[in-house]
């Protein structure tokens, strides 16, 4: 079976981007593909963390997982501080990328030109994250626009370390996700919506209360043409409620008299989606060292993929044994 690996990183509250972005589309797969939920709590520590918050999210983000129907039967889930693996692999990476070429990431760029301290491994976030998929062997990863440009990096990394050490590691192929949603934020709509956005105003978060809910959508930025259209250029707020309703509902959208009734519809719209999500997390919530043997279990299932391919990515590159 394909090996997939979908990440999630502990760094605030998940949002309906990434319900319809990346959870659902894996929970949908469950049963034809093989893949490993990671929570990348490592790369939480690359930008200014409380250590209290960070270990807190982690383990609520691997409950909203379960909570929205993630089988960790079928589909470990794991942290990628748990399994050592990462981190050794990570160096021997390390060893494989040059300075440059880490340094002109975007994202890099982007994240540490707020003229503020920058902590090393914001520069080498994207080596870890080549580790994180090249230390499962895994052949497919979904990503979005935001990490092509890491995706395509771990892809030399591996193709370089084949070919210079000899054939150690699987090239992996970056797939788009199978849902073409991705999800605006609805007071910058030009913008996804993101967890580490500075304002929430613009998010709705899986475990945010109904009320709460009703509000962010009915604050929504929309436009003053007044008229219910799919138009991103022109109209990205209303492109988006439109979107959003599509994957709520499963259905392409009626017409609308008006915005106001469009947000009425995507609020029930996101209210069926999020209840039993919401519900489920309360339930789990009771029993928090359930959620941890959950991680541990997917430790345990994970590991000997991880542990045989830094075996032979050390032996490969000169290490004793
Ligand atoms: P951060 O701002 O910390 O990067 P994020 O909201 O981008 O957080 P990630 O943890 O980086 O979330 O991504 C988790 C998964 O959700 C990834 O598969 C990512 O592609 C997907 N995702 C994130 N934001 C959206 C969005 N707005 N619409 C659709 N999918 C999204
Ligand atoms: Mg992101």
């Amino acid at each position: 079976m394909t090996r997939r690996l979908t990440g999630f990183q502990p760094t605030g509250k998940l949002h309906l981007g990434n319900l319809l972005g990346a959870m659902r589309p894996l929970v949908a797969r469950q049963h034809t593909t093989d893949t490993i939920a990671m929570i990348a709590d490592l790369h939480a520590l690359t930008l200014e963390h409380d250590p209290a918050t960070v270990r807190a999210t982690t383990l609520e983000v691997a409950t909203v997982l379960l909570a929205a129907g993630i089988d960790p039967q079928r589909t470990p889930i794991i942290a990628n501080s748990q399994i050592p693996e990462h981190v050794e692999l990570h160096y021997l990476l390390e060893c494989t990328t040059g300075f440059g070429e880490a340094a002109r990431m975007i994202q890099f760029k982007e994240k540490s030109a707020g003229g503020g301290p920058v902590r090393l491994s914001l520069l080498t976030y994207p080596v870890l994250m080549a580790a994180d998929i090249l230390v499962y062997d895994v052949q497919q990863v979904p990503v979005g626009d935001d990490q092509n440009q890491h995706l395509e990096l771990s892809r030399t990394l591996a193709t370089r370390f084949n070919a210079r050490y000899g054939e150690t590691f699987t090239v992996p192929e970056g797939v788009r996700p199978e849902s073409s949603a991705r999800i605006m934020d609805l007071a910058e709509p030009t913008r996804k919506m993101s967890k580490s956005a500075s304002s929430t105003a613009g998010r709705i978060g899986l475990l945010d209360p109904p009320e709460v809910i009703r509000r962010t959508i009915g604050r929504a930025v929309t436009d003053a043409i007044g008229v219910v259209r799919h138009d991103p250029q022109h109209q990205p707020g209303v492109t988006n409620l439109l979107g959003i309703l599509a994957e709520c509902t499963g259905r392409e959208p009626g017409e609308f008299s008006s915005y106001g009734a469009l947000k009425r519809e995507v609020t029930d719209a996101v209210e069926d989606l999020l209840a039993p999500i919401r519900a489920r997390y309360a339930e789990l919530s009771k029993d928090p060292g359930h959620v941890r043997e959950i991680l541990a279990e997917g430790k345990t299932r994970v590991r000997p993929l991880a542990q045989a391919t830094v075996r032979r990515a050390r032996a490969a590159i000169g290490l004793l044994d």
